[in-house]
């Protein structure tokens, strides 16, 4: 007697979805329902390696499809490892399976119907599929397990199945499609000939259509053929098939490996660094083959985790068939296969970005934050990483143009030995930095670090080629002997001495623990003000990461540097000396500060300036006396005694 079960409820809405919506893409069936019988002849395959007690244990590992005119059906048979009633029940009866699970996601995110189901091709939606063609599906199913019983299960699309002991004398399963009146197009062996070419030629084992004795599938697994023998398009769809990404991969790489080592590699960087929410494959890692059988589908250790973005399948014959089982060979084999894969990637890159460096800036834009971070974390790596780096630089000002350390030590001027970089929020504020004045007098490039992993860099970013790298807020750069000055300094006289002191001494007062020091500076140009770092060390531009994921962080606390020529600072000077009561010395005082940190990207709330501006574009319009500063000067400080020399 058959039981009559419900489907779940999600189940129910995927099913009334496939049977009722149109699509062109429909045939896709086919391939969702190959690619799970490929994936039952290869766990059938693994489980052959440790288990020999099993039914049929020297049947041939194939899938056959048939087809009945007058019934109007296609069967696809598999020889795998078939499932027991428990397994069923669970595998269909349920929707936790992971294609259909995102397209009912997508399906709710989706603005409407139509567009969901236009898409229904990009990704795996499982065995449902098989209601886009079907009235009615049987499935037949015989567990490896010697004691299993066949089962027969069935469903129409309603909201039910039906479970039941089948007779099956030989393992696997058979799914029996009972077409739809207008999908009657699938009888025709061509036709699904056709389909098996453009969805499933590489599956692994032989795909049979009729009584045809020869696959209608080319079977070889790609990665072992001859990259001579091997079109782009071939390339190209193996990727698809592999990613469901339907973009261009950005590079491939293609190794055979005949040697002392014997392996196979087909590698890929993807088209982006997001995959689709409907991709297949929802982990990193590659794809690892012994002597053809898949035994990972994930394998993580074949790559280090900064090439974990990397996409593709390696294949080895000298790797015992269960890496599971460890062992010491293994190991060493696992070692050495990383090893080689990770070189030949590295070299791959290198070589792109010298001779295609546009090519290159496009994987870079996708992936280069991955390789930063393998600086960092892989310090042997860093010497053939940081070849692969590229900023925008002070050196042509232009936002799409990239640039190596190469290309940045090539054009050192006279003088220099170090490399200089400035950390920044973005581009503009990079662009825009007052510590770039005395780097610009002087001809001096400066890369720009605007990406936020940039700011981790500078801890295992520490030289390239003997010349250390250092960043343009570092207090102690000395650039006398660096370059010449290209522009005359004809700007006004600094500040006498004396003058000088008493407005650091004030700005000491007002800023009190907010600011390190106050001081003099000796390199900044066109700019009043700038805050340096006495703390030179690699960490410590870590709290922009912190910041940028909202983990606890603390603003460093800098030292201001002012310019003793600039006019603001000569006119601040002059109301101090008039009268130092003047309230508008201290709200300038304190809008000099906080546009110093804004230059930094470090002012903790940049809107609260907007009052005091407003205040002082009043009084810079007006008069100052009618303007009310008491709400836009700077918090009370503690009392600094002024030092006797100032006195
Ligand atoms: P997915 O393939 O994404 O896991 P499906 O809905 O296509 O989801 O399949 C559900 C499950 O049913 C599979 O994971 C597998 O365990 C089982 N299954 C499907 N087809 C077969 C088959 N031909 N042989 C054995 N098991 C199968």
């Amino acid at each position: 007697m058959a039981e009559t079960f419900t489907f779940q409820a999600e189940t129910q809405q995927l099913l009334d979805i496939l049977i009722h919506s149109l699509y062109t893409d429909r045939e896709i069936f086919m391939r969702e329902l190959i690619s799970n019988a490929s994936d039952a002849l290869n766990r059938l395959q693994f489980e052959q390696l440790t288990n020999s007690e099993m039914l049929d244990s020297d049947v041939p590992l194939e899938i056959r499809i048939t087809t009945d005119e007058e019934a109007g059906t296609i069967t696809i048979s598999d020889t795998g490892i078939g499932m027991t009633a428990d397994e069923i029940q669970d595998n269909l009866g349920t929707i936790a399976r992971s294609g259909a699970k995102n397209f009912m996601q997508a399906l709710q995110d989706a603005p409407n119907k139509e567009t969901a189901t236009n898409i229904i091709g990009q990704f795996g939606v499982g065995f449902y599929s098989v209601f886009m063609a079907a009235d009615k599906v049987q499935v037949i199913s015989r567990s490896h397990q010697p004691d299993a019983e066949a089962i027969i299960w069935e469903a129409n699309g309603g909201t039910e199945y039906t479970m039941e002991v089948a007779e099956k004398e030989s393992r696997g399963t058979d799914i029996v499609i009972y077409l739809k009146e207008d999908a009657k197009e699938f009888l025709q062996a061509w036709r699904i000939k056709n389909i098996i070419t453009k969805h499933s030629d590489y599956v692994a084992f032989p795909i049979y259509v009729g009584d045809d004795e020869k696959p209608a599938n080319k079977q070889t697994a790609l990665w072992r053929q001859s990259p001579r023998e091997i079109e782009d398009d071939e390339y190209k769809s193996f990727y698809q098939m592999l990613t469901m990404d339907f973009g261009e991969p950005l590079m491939r790489v293609h190794m055979r490996a005949e040697g002392v080592m014997q392996f196979y590699a087909l590698l890929y960087v993807p088209s982006t660094s997001e995959p689709s929410p409907f991709s297949p494959r929802k982990d990193p890692g590659l794809k690892l083959y012994a002597r053809k059988v898949l035994i990972d589908d994930y394998h993580k250790d074949l790559l280090p985790e900064y090439l974990q973005f990397i996409q593709g399948v390696v294949d080895s014959e000298d790797i015992p068939l269960s890496v599971t089982r460890e062992s010491v060979r293994a190991n060493r084999i696992m070692a050495n296969l990383k090893k080689t894969i990770t070189s030949k990637v590295l070299s791959e890159l290198k070589q792109m970005a010298n001779k295609e460096t546009e090519k290159y800036l496009e994987i870079f834009a996708e992936f280069g934050r991955f390789l930063k971070q393998g600086v960092v974390m892989s310090p042997t790596d860093k010497d053939d990483l940081l070849p692969l780096l590229f900023w925008q630089t002070s050196h042509d000002e232009d936002e799409d143009s990239f640039h190596s350390l190469n290309d940045y030590v090539g054009r050192m001027v006279d003088g220099q030995d170090e490399i200089y970089y400035v950390i920044s929020d973005d581009y503009h504020s990079a662009k825009r930095s007052p510590h770039l004045d005395p780097f610009r007098q002087r001809g001096i490039e400066v890369l720009y670090f605007c990406d936020p992993v940039d700011s981790m860099l500078p801890m295992g970013l520490t030289d390239y080629k003997g010349h250390k790298l250092r960043s343009v807020d570092e207090a102690d750069i000395n650039l006398k002997d660096v370059g010449t000055v290209q522009e005359d300094e004809s700007q006004a006289e600094a500040l006498e001495e004396t003058t000088f002191e008493s407005l650091l001494e004030r700005v000491k007062r007002i800023l009190g623990e907010r600011v390190s020091d106050v001081r003099e500076s000796q390199s900044l140009v066109g700019s009043p003000a700038r805050l340096v770092s006495d703390d030179n060390s690699g960490q410590r531009h870590m709290f922009r990461i912190n910041r940028l994921l909202d983990k606890e962080y603390q603003m460093p606390v800098k030292a201001l540097e002012l310019n003793p020529r600039h006019p603001l600072l000569h006119n601040v000077s002059d109301l101090l000396a008039d009268n130092g009561d003047n309230p508008l010395i201290d709200v300038v005082i304190e809008q000099v500060f906080e546009t110093a940190l804004l230059q930094d990207g470090i002012h903790p709330d940049p809107a609260a300036m907007a009052e005091r501006l407003t205040a002082l574009m009043q009084a810079a319009t007006g008069s100052a006396d009618s303007v009310d500063f008491s709400k836009v000067a700077p918090p009370k400080a503690e009392e600094v005694e002024p030092s006797e020399e100032a006195e």
